[in-house]
């Protein structure tokens, strides 16, 4: 007979084994495990299908910034879908929804290149899509402007950018590279620069920042400026364990870039609209990039859709290219779709009275006092590191030396189970760092609530 815990034959949990293929899933064990099914959400919570609660601690995987339950983005969606439900942008077509969110996507754009506004918006459906066509862009807008050897693109080690064949190869994860063959060529990486990881003994974060720098220009060198074309970064990286850029790291960057006249791309999907306690996380980190992608907290993660924004250099040579091959052969059906634009363009008007980089500040400061206070000082904590509203714990088996846990020890998946049980939606990435990017609109008391959750969490591991 089978364990009580068993899915029941027929249950949701069965016909979930039975016929879903999971993404980032071990497929083996899930059949052993199943599904925890959510079934509704409210605020900052979302609900299983037994009833129990839980503060989704990473804001489901760090887009549903207004939380699990909106009514004016339900109601934005459904007033556009009677209005019209579709209609596409090939060729010059157009609609208010598209027109509207592309206007006020560059009324709200951080600074690009040479200090100037960005140009132009173009629309996709997810992070990987947008990354895509950004290299995309740039491959073309290279060929366009006599520039035909000028392709690789450099990504980081730890980096996250997707997980289509060009986005995913532009990451710097194994987990995205193993057994699928990327990156493909013309694809490098240089390090993650995480200070606190590999830091030499007694380097300042600015030293480690020329370090990190100088290696960057080491590759352009090796790999001949004529042949790279551009850098791809994350202000913060987030899926590789939200890694702060050290002191200097983006103006030494960007000093490298321009020597060699390497185009700048800030992936923004993590942090866009508020997350690190400005608007955009390049204006945090004053990068002035030449390419911007966003996506998730581009409409709370209400509906799919993504943005990639482009400095007027870029549209020149685009514009130039699509004339001498006759189109600019790139776009999805769903580019600038209707009905997530019209929750897009709602999402931008409730941050606009939320009047959001104010409320991600001192929310933010909260958040990260907070999270330092309790963890800090926690024998099985190393690191706690975060600014506005994203942040990190990792988890070491020496506060001193930094060794890491045997990972057969599982320890922060344990955690993430024990934070489950105690009403915490936790994620832990890379066996022990447990991101803390909850909803924006979070308030002070469900930020303690969520903070004791994972607290008790981590004290039961033992
Ligand atoms: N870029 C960053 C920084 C991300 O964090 C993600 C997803 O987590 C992506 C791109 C890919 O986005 P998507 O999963 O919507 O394709």
């Amino acid at each position: 007979t089978p364990p009580d815990d068993a899915p029941r034959f027929n249950s949701a949990a069965a016909r979930d084994i039975e016929y879903a293929l999971h993404p980032y899933t071990n497929h083996k064990a899930f059949r052993e495990t199943g599904p925890l099914i959510i079934d509704h959400g409210e605020g900052v919570r979302v609900f299983d299908d037994a009833g129990r609660s839980y503060i989704e601690s990473v804001a489901g995987l760090w887009c549903a910034s207004l939380g699990f339950a909106n009514q004016r983005l339900a109601d934005a969606a459904y007033a556009q879908m009677k209005k019209l439900p579709f209609y596409h942008a090939f060729g010059g077509r157009s609609h208010d929804p598209l027109i509207d969110l592309s206007e006020m996507l560059i009324q709200r754009a951080p600074l690009s290149a040479g200090d100037r506004p960005f140009s132009k918006v173009f629309f996709a459906n997810s992070g990987s899509e947008a990354n895509d066509s950004a290299i995309k862009m740039i491959w073309f807008y290279n060929n366009a402007i006599g520039r035909p050897a000028k392709k690789k693109i450099i990504g980081r080690i730890r980096g996250y950018h997707g997980i289509t064949v060009a986005s995913g190869s532009a990451t710097g994860q194994p987990v995205n590279h193993k057994m699928f063959d990327l990156p493909i060529a013309g694809f490098h990486h240089v390090s993650c620069p995480h200070h606190y990881g590999y830091g030499l003994p007694g380097e300042s974060e600015e030293d480690f920042a020329t370090r990190m720098a100088q290696e960057l220009e080491d590759l352009i060198l090796r790999e001949g400026p004529d042949t790279v074309a551009a850098f791809f970064a994350e202000p913060i990286q987030g899926a590789g364990g939200v890694i702060l850029p050290p002191a200097t790291y983006f103006e030494k960057v960007q000093a490298v870039l321009k020597r060699h006249d390497v185009l700048l791309v800030a992936d923004e999907v993590i942090c866009g609209f508020g997350r690190t306690g400005r608007y955009w996380g390049s204006q945090t980190f004053e990068m002035r990039p030449d390419i911007l992608t966003c996506a998730k907290q581009l409409s709370s993660a209400f509906l799919p859709i993504s943005a990639v924004m482009i400095s007027e250099q870029l549209y020149q040579g685009i514009a130039q290219g699509s004339d001498a091959a006759g189109t600019w052969g790139h776009g999805f059906t769903y580019s600038g779709h209707p009905v997530p634009a019209a929750v897009a363009i709602e999402t931008l008007k409730i941050y606009d009275e939320l009047d959001l980089p104010n409320l991600v500040a001192t929310r933010g400061a909260y958040l990260q006092k907070a999270m330092r206070a309790r963890f800090a000082d926690h024998p099985l904590v190393g690191e706690v590191r975060g600014t506005g509203m994203i942040g990190a714990i990792e988890l070491v088996a020496d506060k001193t030396t930094r060794a890491k846990f045997d990972a057969t020890r599982k320890l922060g998946a344990r955690w993430q189970a024990l934070g489950q049980e105690h009403g915490v939606m936790m994620r832990v990435m890379l066996g022990e760092i447990a991101a803390v990017s909850p909803p924006l609109v979070i308030s002070e008391s469900e930020i303690d609530e969520m903070l004791d959750g994972m607290h008790r969490a981590l004290e039961a591991l033992g």
